[in-house]
């Protein structure tokens, strides 16, 4: 299959969109011109079902719904193309829109950017002391954007791009002189929409600067569900899974993070046949993805997929709770229903399956698991921890927060008994 795109400007070209009503055409143009919208052919013609499009997860994913702007914005930018305003009104009435859609969570950019000789090396970001994340430039696009996507700003342009401006030869240079790093996790956008030669020259200057303390280097994407024939018929198809290969037969291990988030998005043939050839390189595959209210929030769901993966060979690694960013009142769950999902769904699977890890909010202070709710002195709490921190010593020490059957992120949380801080705000 030869990748076709669609977005804004062309998606009346897309052959089934003329059996879709009106309403939903009209929730593509006006959310699609606040927020991200680009799908590809083979999300149109393998994994929509287009006949079912009122439910269907995969389109829900891909394509704007008109409840995923709130209301009174969508009123807004409605009446400003249907009275035919001119694009430069309606790009800054949309800029405005998406200034109140929380667009920087929690400056996470400023915080995790180290500095090297006095400047900052945007573009890298080390939180975590054995995990650098790198975003080559060539990489901060995706084969089709996701609805629910935290990263959004950056695809409409209004997050700053320096973030992507580190080159591989600065992220070396800054390896050597942090010898406990010992993941590099290629990461943007999605690294793979990147042509194979330029990445096999971050791998090749990586893998020749022999660093000795780097194991592990890492490459997050959600190409197997979004574009499968990025592993199969694309020109340098063959040469992505020769640098796996490479890496692989380095000593260091390539471990692919693949996004999935929905059972459906596993079974075509060219999603088996794209893993396949994947692990046939020596590469893991493991997956991660968000719980999301309308596309994955019931725990026969994730059995399913969890089941499915690890018969496939993927390793089921995270589910997230959706951040404090962009469309999250469309795709909130409420902490305590995420927890009774996974619960469900971990307590329903065999322990090949247990290596997965949640729910989990990846929030400033670091990755905080919800693992259970707790009476203690006569009031109900939540049990969380860190399993990743910015400051290492918070993790795994267990600590509790207020329970509250509608909480959807952590700034909803409070400590229990009258504490005014958590212990890690101390
Ligand atoms: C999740 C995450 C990582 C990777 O953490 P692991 O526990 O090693 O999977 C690294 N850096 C940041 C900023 C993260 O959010
Ligand atoms: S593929 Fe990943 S980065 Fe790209 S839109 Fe989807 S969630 Fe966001």
């Amino acid at each position: 299959m030869k990748y076709q795109a669609y977005g804004l400007h062309n998606f009346l070209e897309i052959p089934q969109i003329e059996g879709i009503t009106e309403n939903y055409r009209k929730a593509i143009k006006i959310v699609g011109s606040v927020l991200p919208f680009k799908t590809n052919n083979y999300i149109t013609e393998e994994l929509i079902i287009w006949d079912k499009i009122d439910s269907d997860p995969i389109f829900r994913m891909n394509f704007p719904q008109k409840e995923i702007l709130k209301k009174d914005y969508f009123t807004i930018m409605e009446k400003l193309q249907d009275s035919g305003s001119n694009p430069g009104e309606i790009k800054k009435t949309a800029n405005l829109i998406r200034m109140q859609m929380n667009p920087h969570p929690a400056g996470q950019r400023e915080l995790n950017t180290p500095r090297m000789n006095n400047k900052k090396l945007w573009g890298v970001q080390h939180k975590y002391s054995e995990t650098v994340l790198f975003f080559p430039i060539k990489g901060q696009t995706c084969h089709a954007y996701c609805t629910f996507c935290f990263r959004w700003p950056q695809f409409v342009g209004i997050s700053n791009l320096k973030m992507a401006l580190a080159s591989t030869q600065s992220l070396i240079e800054y390896l050597r002189s942090h010898r406990e790093v010992t993941d590099i996790l290629v990461t943007g956008g999605d690294p793979l929409v990147m042509k194979s030669r330029f990445l096999s020259k971050i791998i090749d200057q990586i893998l020749q600067a022999d660093l000795s303390n780097i194991r592990n280097i890492r490459i997050g994407s959600k190409a197997l569900s979004w574009w499968p024939y990025r592993f199969l018929t694309d020109d340098d198809a063959d040469e992505l899974l020769r640098i796996f290969e490479k890496v692989n037969n380095s000593g260091k291990r390539l471990a692919l993070m693949a996004h999935i988030n929905h059972p459906r998005e596993m079974v075509t043939r060219a999603f088996k046949e794209a893993v396949k050839r994947i692990l046939k390189t020596g590469t893991q595959i493991r997956s991660q993805a968000p719980i999301l209210k309308n596309i994955n929030d019931r725990w026969q769901i994730w059995q399913r997929m969890w089941r499915k993966q690890v018969n496939l060979g993927i390793i089921p690694y995270y589910m997230f709770i959706p951040r404090n960013t962009g469309a999250q009142h469309y795709f909130a769950v409420p902490l305590a229903k995420a927890l009774e999902n996974f619960r469900n769904a971990y307590s329903s699977v065999s322990g090949l399956c247990r290596t997965v890890r949640g729910p989990i909010m990846s929030a400033s202070p670091g990755k905080i698991q919800i693992l259970g709710t707790k009476i203690i002195q006569n009031e109900k709490a939540f049990i969380l921890q860190f399993i990743q921190g910015r400051n290492p010593d918070w993790v795994l020490r267990p600590f509790f927060a207020r329970y509250d059957e509608n909480a959807i992120w952590r700034n909803d949380l409070k400590p229990v008994s009258g504490a005014e801080k958590f212990f890690y705000e101390e």
